[in-house]
């Protein structure tokens, strides 16, 4: 019997898998397809690490530590996994981007973070074209991640682990004896079992009624263009509110491109087992249309899209517990359209917990119970 059972290698789990092993227990883990794959949420070329959209809240402690165990794996893995390339949060200081005092909080002088002006934003990035009233933070040191070659790392950090793709666990069960996980090809007895799957979590614990919501979102690869080409892929990526339009992102040119799309979207939520995976035409023109007015000429031909999937919760807070009524079982999930950065630290959460070990920092933030 393994110690531990894993259900889930994508982002959380493999990490998961990876601090296990560390800590010197057996491990047996499943994932319902082979990792990296384009199915869930973490696939797609790269992920923002940034500390600023965090400031005066529980994550601040979450993101240094992640950062510093990202920095370890690219070490030990001998990896490229991150590129400083600076970020840009922006939008008007009485919009979502700025709730909750962050616009308070970042401009202080200690962050090394910048306020930044329209016209300011346009004299150092001369491709973004805010409208006057845009309020800008600069955050000089915000990294851009490489997903598939992170969670290659990840991987081959928990390799002592018995990894079995393409197989995915249909249930599970707890006694005072231990797990028992239920594959399609056999059923699998372990110590405890932590559940990480993602998109397709209330399959796992549908008596958890957890109010996570599926939201299909789109990534877009452009071929740079325009004046400014070259300098595209210096940096720095952005998240920008516009008024009335939603929030748009994008990264500084990778080989597949300038990657580019929007962040959240109302009425997007969807069934996993039914997501459209085609992009229409029309979903394409919204992204040019933004483009064309705030970033002119900086998206040439589109080179690729792609769907990915949020899973999010209601306050956009993760999900990092014990379950209710097992508490051998340890869940992640709802990663709200912010988890991957985290992965190495909610990794070693789930290991804490696990193990029982004192976690060095799970915020109540991510309890189970806060849903009442
Ligand atoms: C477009 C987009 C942009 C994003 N940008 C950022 C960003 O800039 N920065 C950031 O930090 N985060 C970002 N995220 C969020 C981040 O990628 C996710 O929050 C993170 O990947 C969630 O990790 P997870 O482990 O919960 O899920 P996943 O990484 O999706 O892993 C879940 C795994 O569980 C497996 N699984 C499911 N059911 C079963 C089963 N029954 N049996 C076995 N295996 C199963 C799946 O196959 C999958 O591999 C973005 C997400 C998207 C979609």
């Amino acid at each position: 019997m393994h110690d531990f059972a894993v259900i889930g290698l994508g982002a959380t789990g493999s990490a998961t898998a990876a601090a296990l092993i560390r800590r010197g227990h057996s491990v047996i883990g499943f994932d319902r397809f082979t990792p990296p794959h384009a199915m869930g949420s973490a696939h797609s070329d790269t992920r923002m690490i940034r500390a600023a959209w965090y400031v005066g809240s529980p994550y601040v402690p979450l993101v240094r530590d992640a950062s510093r165990r990202w920095k370890s794996l690219e070490r030990s893995s001998g990896r490229t996994l991150l590129r400083t390339a600076g970020a840009l949060m922006m939008g008007p200081e009485d919009g979502r981007v700025f709730a909750g005092g962050r616009l308070r909080d970042v401009a202080r002088p200690h962050t090394g973070d910048i306020l930044l002006s329209a016209d300011e934003v346009v004299e150092r990035f001369p491709w973004l074209r805010p409208d006057p009233g845009t309020v800008t933070i600069y955050e000089p040191g915000a990294a851009i991640l490489s997903l598939e070659p992170g969670l290659e790392a990840m991987l081959e950090a928990a390799g002592g682990a018995d990894l079995r793709f393409d197989e995915p666990a249909v249930r599970w069960s707890a006694s005072a004896a231990g797990v028992r996980v239920r594959t399609e090809r056999g059923e699998y007895p372990a110590r405890r079992l932590a559940i990480a799957a993602g998109a397709w979590t209330p399959q796992l614990v549908p008596e958890l009624s957890l109010p996570l919501e599926v939201e299909r979102t789109v990534q877009y690869w452009f071929e740079p263009s325009g004046p400014h080409a070259a300098t595209l892929a210096e940096g720095p990526a952005w998240v920008w509110e516009l008024e009335g339009e939603g929030t748009w992102y994008g990264f500084p040119p990778s080989a597949r491109g300038l990657k580019a799309g929007m962040h959240f979207q109302a009425g997007r939520g969807t069934d996993v087992e039914r997501v459209d995976r085609e992009v229409g035409t029309t979903e394409t023109e919204e992204l040019r249309r933004l483009f064309g007015q705030y970033a002119p000429g900086a998206a040439g031909p589109l080179a690729h899209a792609s769907v990915c999937l949020y899973t999010n919760t209601p306050d956009e807070n993760f999900i990092l517990d014990r379950h209710p009524d097992h508490p051998g079982v340890v869940l992640f999930a709802g990663g709200s359209g912010h988890a991957f950065k985290f992965a190495p630290v909610l990794g070693s959460l789930m290991a804490d917990l696990l193990t029982d070990e004192l976690p060095r920092h799970a915020p109540p933030i991510f309890s189970i119970g806060r849903f009442g």
